[in-house]
């Protein structure tokens, strides 16, 4: 039988606030060489072990997808490195496990297809080794569609709470949750429709998007609510909550494609909280064609009532 998704969400969130646990419990982390690609850290790895591990044991019908793989981590961190990781995997899990345990999760994918998990262990890796925001994510796809979302976000702060877990989806409504445990809240858009009130979300990283674009767009429109660069998918858990109405990511460069694993999880997130998340030309962000997104130029995330103003912006600019 089919696990239901509501069994699917009650393990991914245990293993997105495991996996949080253990980013934090690295505490300075050192960055590893990873050519010609997006740093990474023991704790990348560390945190795609324990949530795949649960994909394993628990769901061994799903697909995943993920950013990681042992190839890597076994060149560039070494043995020392994958005893290290092993000890925080079991610290994290609460069981001993070895190196051979760590490398089989971190490489599992799964599964028959209809159901596809999208693991990004540490979404934003630039802004947790700045000490600055990043988020465990994974995203739930059914047939290419995200239909849920989970996002561990350890050093975010909702009402008073350092350390919240997004989640949610379409049709399920999104909450939030300290990352320690305690009650979900529901969370839902912001309401604000004027443009001098809306408030702007985009990357730290000028590399990942094009600042000089949404500089120009904020102008324009007259969006007077302010501008904060934030790393990772936090971005689309700001929206969820009502703490800024757009986060817009036009395409770095023309070659770049979107990763799903940086997507999905926060936009199942964002329509369960009542936004809107399409391509900059107004199209949903299409999920069917794997481990990137094709066929777009930038994405847009709104708390739905200024989407089609910012798309008309985006359209004539
Ligand atoms: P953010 O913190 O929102 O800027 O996004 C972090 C993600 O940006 C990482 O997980 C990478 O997958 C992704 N990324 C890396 N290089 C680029 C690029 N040139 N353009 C857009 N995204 C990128
Ligand atoms: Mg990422």
């Amino acid at each position: 039988m089919v696990a239901s998704l509501t069994d699917v969400l009650a393990s991914v969130r245990a293993a997105v606030r495991a996996a949080s646990t253990l980013c934090l419990a690295v505490g300075d982390p050192e960055r590893l060489e990873k050519l010609e690609r997006e740093p990474v850290t023991l704790a990348d790895y560390g945190s795609q072990a324990v949530i795949l591990r649960a994909a394993a044991l628990e769901f061994p019908d799903d697909r995943v997808i993920a950013e990681e793989g042992s190839g890597h981590l076994l060149g560039s961190a070494g043995e020392d490195g994958a005893a290290a990781i092993a000890a925080l995997v079991g610290d994290a899990i609460g069981l001993p496990c070895s190196r051979h345990d760590v490398v089989a999760w971190i490489d599992h994918t799964g599964g028959l297809g209809g159901r596809t998990w999208a693991v990004d262990p540490i979404d934003g890796t630039k802004g947790f080794l700045r000490g600055d925001q990043f988020a465990v994510a994974v995203g739930i796809l059914e047939e290419g569609v995200p239909v849920a979302g989970v996002l561990g976000c350890p050093r975010f702060e909702v009402a008073g709470t350092t350390g919240v877990l997004f989640w949610g989806g379409p049709g399920l409504g999104s909450f939030v949750e300290p990352l320690t445990g305690g009650e979900p809240k529901p969370v839902f858009v912001s309401s604000v429709t004027r443009a001098d009130a809306t408030r702007v979300l985009g990357s730290v990283e000028a590399a990942h998007g094009d600042p000089s674009l949404v500089r120009e767009l904020i102008e324009r429109v007259g969006l007077g609510g302010g501008w904060v660069r934030i790393d990772s998918q936090v971005k689309y858990g700001a929206v969820a909550a009502g703490l800024a109405e757009v986060y817009l990511r036009p395409r770095s460069r023309h070659d770049w494609r979107e990763r799903v694993w940086d997507h999905a999880a926060g936009a199942a997130i964002v329509a369960g909280a009542g936004g809107t998340v399409t391509d900059l030309d107004g199209v949903p962000l299409d999920f069917t064609t794997g481990s990137v997104l094709e066929g777009n130029r930038g994405v847009l995330v709104t708390n739905g009532p200024l989407h089609g103003v910012i798309l008309e912006a985006l359209r004539v600019g």
